[in-house]
């Protein structure tokens, strides 16, 4: 790969039209220190078309070929004399100090702060303030630290596009915004260098809007799961002496996804509905809602996403049922039974009709939660105007939340009624995860109704 970078992505022949210009005419760029990040730098600024020159502390130890032949390697003054006004700190920030000696001829140059923070809790300035107090007669952009060394070396093309930058000065920020354009990112303007606080701890996050419904969602399954073990499980083997400890690996979770699918869906709506009675309530629509009520609004969609995961896994474990040895058990025993006694099955016209629209029910809940997930991908969402999104967020969302508690009824049939679905005085699962997407779809008629 390193070979196929050193050539310019942008030719003569082959680079858009309003491109060249800005290519022939980059200023040298200098990238100070010559470890992983500078290396990635280099090739992707000379596969745009930017001459680079890299300052280490000594060139004689960096090995040859680990740079692109066009990359010139200098000392550290050597390089910074060379940039025509860029200068990449690809160093760690604790030897930002080591730096001093070379103040005066990097005053009045952009200095680009590369480096991330060390701990998600930055306590005082940030390294881009920092760096900004030891040399205040330079312009220093805090940027590219979002960008992995793989995603300059892959060009943009995977991974993310974004380059988050922010700066106290307009003038060096725009010559980073037009670079990282040129280099085939997407600049994002954060406004000024306070914000690199936040920028600086942006990589640290793993993925931070899905912690909180992976958590709701983890602990609704172990709820469910828990209850399952507890009466299918624990209360017959304590009571009756009944060894049914085999349902742990697949029964059990096939009983409790589709309980924790239905009420993270019926999440999805609800605090819809909350904010809702707090206007009503409140008498007034501008009044902010609580933080709480705001974060859940703003994870619905990962709400919905979960919700779909745990439905497709419930299909797909429930086409495995009749895999399972103990399915043959039962199915072999029971026809050697009846052909022993010389009887055949019955025929149940309702039992028959309760499995088809149950089956049906679920096929088709299925399928409307795939289109919802499918258009909360950014690349379709976009594509929808608003009236569309809603419409497809909240109407097929409704009819998805319908179907799935139809499935869930018509699973429940007329057994819910029966005293033998109550072991232990305790109603099956399938009714408590009921319980709450009732309470919002019968709410939703009404606020629709209204
Ligand atoms: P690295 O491989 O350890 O390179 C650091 C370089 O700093 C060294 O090669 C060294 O080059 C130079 N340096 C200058 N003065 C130094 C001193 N006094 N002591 C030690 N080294 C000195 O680190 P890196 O991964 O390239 O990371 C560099 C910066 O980029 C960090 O601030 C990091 O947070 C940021 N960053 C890295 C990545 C990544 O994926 N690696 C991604 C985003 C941001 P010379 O010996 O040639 O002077």
């Amino acid at each position: 790969m390193a070979e196929d970078m050193t050539t310019p992505l942008l030719s003569d022949s082959e680079g858009p039209a309003d491109a060249l210009p800005v290519c022939l005419t980059s200023p040298t760029v200098a990238i100070l220190g010559s470890g992983d990040f500078a290396r990635s730098l280099a090739l992707r600024l000379v596969a745009s078309g930017v001459r680079v020159v890299v300052g280490s502390r000594c060139v004689n130890r960096i090995p040859s070929g680990l740079f692109p032949d066009a990359v010139e390697l200098r000392n550290q003054e050597g390089a910074v004399s060379q940039a025509v006004c860029l200068v990449f700190m690809a160093l760690f920030p604790e030897h930002y100090c080591s730096l001093l000696g070379l103040q005066s001829a990097l005053a009045g140059k952009v200095l680009v702060d590369v480096s991330n923070a060390a701990e998600m809790n930055i306590h005082g300035l940030s390294n881009a303030e920092r760096l900004a107090e030891l040399f205040p007669n330079s312009l220093v952009v805090k940027g590219f630290n979002t960008v992995s060394t793989w995603e300059l070396q892959t060009g943009a093309h995977d991974g993310s596009r974004q380059v988050l930058i922010c700066s106290n000065s307009t003038e060096g920020k725009k010559k980073v915004v037009q670079l990282a354009r040129q280099m085939g990112f997407h600049p994002v303007d954060m406004g000024g260098l306070s914000a690199a606080r936040e920028i600086e701890v942006a990589p640290l996050r793993l993925l931070p809007s899905w912690s909180g419904p992976v958590v709701v969602t983890f602990l609704l399954f172990l709820f469910f799961y828990g209850y399952g073990v507890l009466l299918g499980i624990l209360l017959p083997f304590l009571a009756q002496g009944h060894n049914a400890f085999y349902r742990l690996a697949l029964d059990l979770v096939n009983e409790s996804l589709p309980a924790v699918a239905l009420v993270t869906l019926a999440l999805v709506y609800f605090p819809g509905l909350f904010a809702a009675w707090l206007q009503l309530w409140s008498g007034t629509k501008y009044r902010r809602f609580p933080s709480w009520l705001d974060n859940w609004l703003q994870r619905r969609k990962q709400l919905g996403l979960l919700s779909f995961l745990g439905a497709a896994l419930h299909g797909v474990y429930s086409l495995c049922l009749p895999l399972r040895r103990i399915s043959l058990h039962r199915i072999v025993n029971t026809a050697y039974k009846q052909v022993k006694a010389g009887t055949e099955e019955p025929w149940d016209e309702l039992g028959v009709w309760r499995s088809e629209l149950y089956l049906s029910c679920g096929v088709l809940g299925l399928g409307v939660l795939s289109l919802l997930a499918v258009t909360s991908l950014p690349s379709v969402g976009n594509t929808l105007n608003w009236r569309e999104f809603t419409f497809v967020q909240s109407g097929l969302g409704y009819i998805a939340l319908t179907l799935s508690i139809m499935h869930t009824l018509f699973f429940g049939w007329d057994f819910a009624f029966h005293i033998e679905a109550y072991p232990f005085y305790m109603p099956p699962s399938y009714l408590l995860a009921v319980v709450l997407p009732c309470i919002v779809l019968q709410n939703l008629c009404r606020t629709d109704h209204r």
